[in-house]
Formats: C-alpha cells, sequence, structure tokens
C-alpha cells in the first residue's frame, strides 16, 4: 500500500498534495498496482470537496485522524497520526510544502527509514530510483529507497495532478491517534492576520512580473507595475532590488525569498544567478527580458526578447492595453 499524506484547504484537497497522489498513482502501478491510500487530520467533518478529490485520484481508503488536537497544525503530532496510519504502507508520499517536509522528516524518523525530498520523478525501469531536486533546485540526484518502507516528498508543481482513469469511492477509516504530551510541545497556538509583508499574492500568483537590478532605480518600476496589472499578477524582485531598497524584501523570489510557481514568469532585468533560480524554476513557463544574450536567465528561459526593458515594457503595455480595450 502506499499512503498520502493530504493538507486540506476550504475547497477540499489542495493542488499540491493532489499533484502528490497521481505521483504515487504513478508509482503504485509501475510497483504492481498496489492501492493507494491517503491520511488526513483534524477533527472531522472534512471540508467540501476531500472526497471527490480522492475519488478523481484513485484514493481507495481515507485513513482520518480524529482528534481535536490535531486541528492546529503541529509537525510531531501530525507524524505520530500519520505513522498510525502507516503500518501496512511500502511508501509514505507527501507533498513538499512546509508542512509537508517538516510531518515527513518526523515520520521518516519514526518509521527509522529513508526520506527522499522534492521527488520530482521516478525511473521508468526502476521505480525506487527516484530524482530529486538539491542544492536549491540547481542540481539533480538521483536516488535508490532501499528498505522496507521508505518516504518522499514530491517538488511543487514537478507532476501534474491527473485524474486516475478509473475513479474510485474511497472507503472512510477513521481513528483516534496515539498522541503523546510530548507530541504537542510544538504546535500552532495563535494565527493573526498577515500584514503587510504578506507573500500569498506572490506565491499564489498566475502570473508574475520579476525585476532586477536592470530596472535601474526605485523609479524604474512603474512600467513593470503596470504590466503586473494588466496581466492580474504579482510582482516579484531580486535580492538585489531588495538590498538597494528599491521594494520591499517580502517580494524577494529566491533561496532567502519566496519560491514561485507561476503559469507565466516574465524575469525583467535578472541575471539569473542560482539563487534567484532557486526560486523561480517551478514557473511553467519563463519569458525572460535582457540587454544580455548569454545571460543565464536568457539561456534557461522558454521564450526571450534581447533589449532595454524600458523600452520592452512599455510596447507590450501598449498592446495589451490596446487589446483589452
Ligand atoms: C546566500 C545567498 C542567497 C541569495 N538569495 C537570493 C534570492 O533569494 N534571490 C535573488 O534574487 N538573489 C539571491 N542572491 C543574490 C544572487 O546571487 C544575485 O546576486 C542576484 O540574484 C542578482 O540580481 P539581479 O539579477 O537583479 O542583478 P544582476 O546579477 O546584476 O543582473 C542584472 C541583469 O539585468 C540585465 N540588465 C541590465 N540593464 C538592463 C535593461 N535596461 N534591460 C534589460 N536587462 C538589463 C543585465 O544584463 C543582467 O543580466 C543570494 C546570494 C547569496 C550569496
Amino acid at each position: 500500500m502506499i499512503l498520502v499524506l493530504v493538507e486540506t484547504d476550504a475547497q477540499g484537497v489542495t493542488l499540491t498534495s493532489r499533484e502528490a497522489l497521481s505521483f504515487a498513482r504513478t508509482l503504485a502501478e509501475r510497483l504492481g498496482d498496489q492501492p493507494v491510500e491517503a491520511v488526513a487530520t483534524g477533527p472531522l467533518p472534512h471540508p467540501d470537496g476531500v472526497l471527490d478529490h480522492l475519488a478523481e485520484q484513485g484514493v481507495t481508503m481515507l485513513h482520518h485522524a480524529d482528534d481535536e488536537r490535531l486541528a492546529a497544525y503541529g509537525g510531531a503530532a501530525w507524524a505520530a497520526a500519520v505513522v498510525d496510519a502507516a503500518s501496512s504502507a511500502r511508501l509514505v508520499i507527501g507533498s513538499g510544502t512546509p508542512r509537508g517536509m517538516e510531518v515527513l522528516a518526523h515520520v521518516a524518523t519514526r518509521l527509522d527509514c529513508l526520506m527522499a525530498a522534492n521527488v520530482i520523478a521516478v525511473e521508468e525501469t526502476d521505480p525506487l530510483t527516484v530524482s530529486r531536486q538539491v542544492m536549491g533546485g540547481g542540481v539533480f540526484e538521483r536516488m535508490r529507497l532501499g528498505g522496507e518502507v521508505a518516504v518522499i516528498s514530491v517538488a511543487g508543481h514537478a507532476i501534474d495532478a491527473v485524474p486516475a482513469a478509473r475513479p474510485s469511492t474511497p472507503a472512510v477509516r477513521t481513528y483516534a491517534p496515539t498522541l503523546t504530551d510530548a507530541d504537542l510541545l510544538t504546535r500552532v497556538v495563535r494565527t493573526e492576520q498577515a500584514g503587510g509583508d504578506d507573500t500569498s499574492a506572490l506565491t499564489g500568483a498566475k502570473v508574475v512580473v520579476g525585476a532586477g537590478r536592470g530596472a535601474g532605480s526605485a523609479e524604474g518600476f512603474d512600467d513593470l507595475l503596470e504590466l503586473k496589472d494588466l496581466l492580474g499578477g504579482a510582482l516579484g524582485v531580486s535580492r538585489v532590488v531588495t538590498s538597494l531598497g528599491w521594494r520591499p524584501h517580502h517580494e524577494q523570489v529566491g533561496q532567502t525569498g519566496s519560491r514561485i510557481s507561476p503559469d507565466l514568469y516574465i524575469a525583467c532585468g535578472i541575471s539569473g544567478a542560482i539563487q534567484h533560480w532557486a526560486g523561480c524554476q517551478s514557473a511553467r513557463k519563463i519569458l525572460a527580458i535582457n540587454t544580455d544574450p548569454d545571460a543565464p536567465m536568457v539561456t534557461k528561459a522558454h521564450y526571450a526578447v534581447i533589449g532595454d526593458l524600458h523600452e520592452i515594457v512599455p510596447a507590450i503595455n501598449a498592446e495589451l492595453r490596446r487589446r483589452l480595450g
């Protein structure tokens, strides 16, 4: 059996968890048609849509750890609940979100087994050999998962969430997890409304307009902000831009900023240093606008326009304004 930790929101199972389920299904087929089961935590009832999403992904069973103390997030407590459901699991899989990574690391420690983090693919011929992102995504590593059980976190948006050919009707098993006082030591005790440094608009945006040193100055962002507004997206910047005080830190993309995965990233005047690339490489398409045809961002992008962003971006804006009426 393959057990997948699913995270939920008001709409049901989150997109990254559905991606992890699709990944698990591929792996299950290659391992010889193992069932894919899911585990979720928190008090019942499930948010609307959870069972529909699980059925769409071909999940046969939902193990639901029903305990009020799991309503607030706690890495060790959630891991205890996952381990309770994992007694017959060959693999425990989750998404590479901050919570997923923390819970799965606890799970691997408790099961005393290998963990492959940020996995992006499995080998056709040997499903227990996986490729994963390391060093901020700058390097790919192949890793073989030996042992009786192993843990995998799936890198966000590396796999598409594809519905199963045969949807299922998942059975629901509710259980009371074994939680110790130590499991509950570290947990969320209070949440506060995000202030002006909220990064959710950036990390959730379908289009991100990126800007680097090529913007030239704090005043050089007007056209970039207009492009962002015309496309209904968010602005993301390089560290040089925040270090120079041109834009606030919460807009920074990269290893020490936000990791983004929009459908389109328009990187303007950004060289594409490895630390910036670590934060934007999950974008589905990248368009680079740069004066240097040899800049790493240009050579790695799907599309590039070579030239001065202060000429190209206003031209794009004018055309968008014309088309949008
Ligand atoms: C530990 C560590 C962590 C880091 N974390 C991050 C991070 O999270 N995010 C991050 O971004 N960086 C990070 N950095 C910094 C990173 O190494 C680079 O220095 C930074 O990303 C470069 O920013 P840039 O591309 O804006 O500037 P530059 O590297 O100076 O590149 C500017 C680019 O703009 C182009 N350009 C110039 N003028 C124009 C114009 N008029 N029109 C079009 N193009 C033009 C140039 O050809 C060039 O390619 C980190 C560094 C370290 C050591």
